[in-house]
């Protein structure tokens, strides 16, 4: 059998300038001999690329330069906690001896895994305060599910059913719309001009019918929820459970613990705090932790500690409101999420909070003048800004946005939290130098300065990137996942 190495002509030839991943088929005929009966084996040719390996990596490297990521730039996607992360991460999870791990494995052959699965466990829960958790959910939100379903079968328990769950307007939509997964109905509560939770509303809005409260602390404006004791008290008073969305751990971890706030639940985003790769649809990690009387109900099985300390997966669990997922999570992102913290150490993670609050704050302070703050305290990890004050000029927050890409940035996250209007909410990370978010600034400035010279310049921006500014509402709509890109678009 040969094999045949395309020309670099072709591959360059179909689409200049692009990706180039349009091939001609395979010419490689099916196997000659093997045991595979006759009428499974292919008749034709499947047109698979046969390329070397320079050709491979030349076409992977350049799509990835079309691209924008953390890799390549500044990227500060509030509320996504875009931080570098470290490539020792990839390594570990690369190990054979976790890659070649297979979930149906007898436990005795699997122990190292179950024992890293268990210290994760152990750390995220020193974190939080909880003495229980589970790995198993694949993101913040299925998390969030989790957990409401574990509160559910908590209530219910107990014969004492209830109707809703209260979440603050600021909350992220995914709040809303796991309370509707896990048969509740959402209650909103306005926040106070000071953009946190109105105890006054919450008074109002609590009943013998409110299962929970659910509560993302620092909040979406980056605000810490300075009446949370309170709040916890409030909601317990009447038997709701607390549930902590933690996808702003990145503000609290290592100096506030959830538990010690009043929350019974909570979730983490191992791919957001704890360093592991996002973007793109996964995959992810959103593991919970809980206090002791929700512990009956997590997922089956639970991870946890013989008599012995041994390791093990407990599948006796009566009340357990089942499994969640596949097998047992995401295991190679708990493995990346494992190592940074055994990197960081306890120090290592108190120093991460402190820079990332450091870090928010030094770029807001740079640009406070030139955008909007609607919300005046200062925040903690991550900022909302708004572009309204340029609204004069016909410029909204999708341009300043675009115009950042001119720059070589990622533009903050647009238009949530829903409260600020034109928001543009900006989270740097601790894993950006001076340097990086002095750039940013000055790119913020400029554009500013361009909105109210010359503002045609953000109408048709970005200019330097490979595509231009798209139709979004076309390109919602109508999308294109195959390649080659039919000419008519
Ligand atoms: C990201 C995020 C979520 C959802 O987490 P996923 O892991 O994306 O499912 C929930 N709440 C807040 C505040 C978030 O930023």
């Amino acid at each position: 059998m040969t094999t045949k190495i395309i020309e670099p002509t072709l591959f360059e030839k179909s689409r200049p300038g692009l990706t180039g991943a349009s091939l001609p088929p395979s010419d490689v005929p099916p196997a000659e001999t093997s045991d595979i009966p006759e009428k499974l084996l292919r008749k034709g040719n499947i047109g698979l690329p046969e390329l070397a390996e320079v050709q491979v990596m030349r076409h992977y490297v350049r799509l990835s330069n079309l691209n924008h990521h953390v890799e390549k730039g500044f990227y500060p996607l509030g509320s996504c906690t875009m931080k570098y992360n470290p490539k020792a991460n990839e390594d570990a999870a690369g190990l054979p001896g976790f890659t070649h791990t297979h979930p149906v494995m007898a436990e005795e052959t699997s122990y190292g895994t179950i024992e890293l699965m268990a210290q994760l466990g152990e750390m995220l829960c020193e974190i939080s305060g909880h003495n229980h958790y589970t790995l198993q959910p694949a993101a913040g939100a299925h998390g969030e599910l989790t957990g409401l379903l574990m509160i559910r079968a908590y209530h219910e328990k107990n014969g004492n059913p209830r109707k809703n769950i209260i979440i603050p307007d600021s909350s992220h939509g995914t709040n809303p719309a796991s309370i509707v997964f896990a048969g509740y109905e959402p209650v909103e509560i306005k926040s106070t001009e000071r953009g946190t939770i109105d105890l006054a509303a919450l008074e109002a809005a609590l009943s013998e019918d409110t299962a929970a409260l659910m509560v993302t602390n620092p909040n979406t404006l980056g605000l810490f929820e300075k009446d949370i004791v309170k709040v916890c008290e409030m909601a317990h008073a009447v038997g709701a459970q607390m549930y902590m969305d933690g996808a702003n751990l990145n503000a609290m971890m290592g100096y506030v613990r959830p538990a010690d706030l009043g929350f019974d639940v909570a979730h983490f985003n191992l791919h957001k705090t704890f360093s592991t790769p996002h973007g793109g649809g996964g995959p992810g990690s959103g593991p919970l932790s809980v206090a002791d009387h929700l512990e009956p109900f997590l997922p089956r099985p639970v991870v946890r500690r013989d008599e012995n300390g041994e390791p093990i997966f407990d599948f006796d669990r009566p009340d357990s409101i089942g499994k969640m997922q596949g097998f047992y999570g995401n295991f190679l992102v708990m493995v990346k999420a494992w190592l940074y913290l055994r990197m960081l150490g306890t120090d290592g993670v108190k120093e991460v909070t402190e820079w990332a609050i450091l870090n928010a704050n030094y770029l807001l302070s740079r640009l406070v003048g030139h955008y909007n703050l609607q919300y005046k305290d200062t925040p903690l990890h991550e900022f909302v800004i708004d572009s309204t004050n340029l609204k004069q000029f016909g410029i909204r927050n999708v341009d300043v946005a675009k115009r950042l890409l001119d720059h070589g940035f990622h533009a903050p996250t647009m238009s949530f939290p829903l409260i600020v209007p034109e928001a543009l909410m900006t989270e740097p990370t601790e894993t950006e130098s001076k340097a990086s978010l002095d750039s940013f600034a000055d790119a913020m400035i400029e554009i500013a300065r361009e909105a109210r010279e010359n503002p045609e310049i953000l109408h048709s921006a970005p200019t330097q990137t490979p595509i231009g500014r798209l139709d979004e509402g076309k390109a919602a709509r109508l999308k294109i996942l195959r390649w080659p890109i039919p000419d008519e678009i």
